[in-house]
């Protein structure tokens, strides 16, 4: 196994050769990778550890490298997970894997002090992907109406169990609310609960399930 059997685009590729650590596909991965670039939802049942971060930065920078997509096209893809410091490492590893293309990565997250709806408002104008945690990203939705997400292609739900352990349950139904469609969406968590599945019916279409 290789992650040359995906058919990615040569910039991903060097940017996997560049981090020297991805070798071969985890298993999420090699199942996850080839139904979300065909543009299928997707439902993986996955934990932290199995490498799930990855199965979806790569089809989110795949997507938009094939759509030739640019800032100036609006927001592309948005990725919602828990936590800060989880929406931190995704950035992460959108920067490594993802730096020989030409598309920017904004934060959206809470637990910085002050809520400076203005200056998050145009990191949502002005990047391509933006990593978000549910209550800052429905802040934006909800009042001040003004966040336009009609350009998104692809949003990701990482750790949907733990989101919805947070009591965020009826802010992940408003938000997916405001969400345009068509759209792709990949849903990852560790756990298939009873509100896992209702979200999961909220926000796929048709997915492809896959568990590791
Ligand atoms: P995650 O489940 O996304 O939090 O990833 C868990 C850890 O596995 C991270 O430290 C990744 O860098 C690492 N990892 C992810 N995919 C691979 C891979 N294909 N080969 C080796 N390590 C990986």
């Amino acid at each position: 196994d290789s992650f040359e059997e995906f058919d990615l685009s040569e910039e991903t590729l060097e940017g996997l050769r560049d981090c020297a650590i991805y070798k071969v596909p985890s298993p999420i991965q090699t199942k996850a990778i080839p139904a979300a670039i065909e543009g299928r939802d997707v439902l993986a049942a996955a934990r932290t550890g199995s490498g799930k971060t990855l199965a979806f930065v790569i089809p989110i920078l795949e997507l938009l490298h094939r759509e030739k997509w640019s800032d100036t096209f609006g927001l592309g893809a948005l990725v919602i997970t828990p936590t800060r410091e989880l929406a931190l490492q995704i950035a992460k590893v959108f920067h490594e894997v993802g730096r020989r293309h030409k598309l920017s990565v904004g934060l959206v997250v809470g637990g910085h002090g002050g809520r400076d709806l203005a200056h998050e408002r145009k990191i949502m104008e002005k990047y391509s992907i933006v990593i978000c945690t549910p209550g800052r990203i429905l802040d934006h939705m909800d009042k001040s109406h003004r966040f336009d997400v009609s350009s998104l292609k692809i949003v990701v739900i990482d750790e949907a169990d733990r989101i919805l352990d947070m009591s965020f349950a009826r802010d992940m139904a408003s938000i997916v609310e405001h969400l345009p469609t068509p759209r792709q969406t990949l849903l990852f968590s560790a756990t298939q609960t009873r509100s896992v599945k209702d979200l999961s019916r909220l926000s796929l279409d048709r997915p492809v399930v896959v568990s590791v």
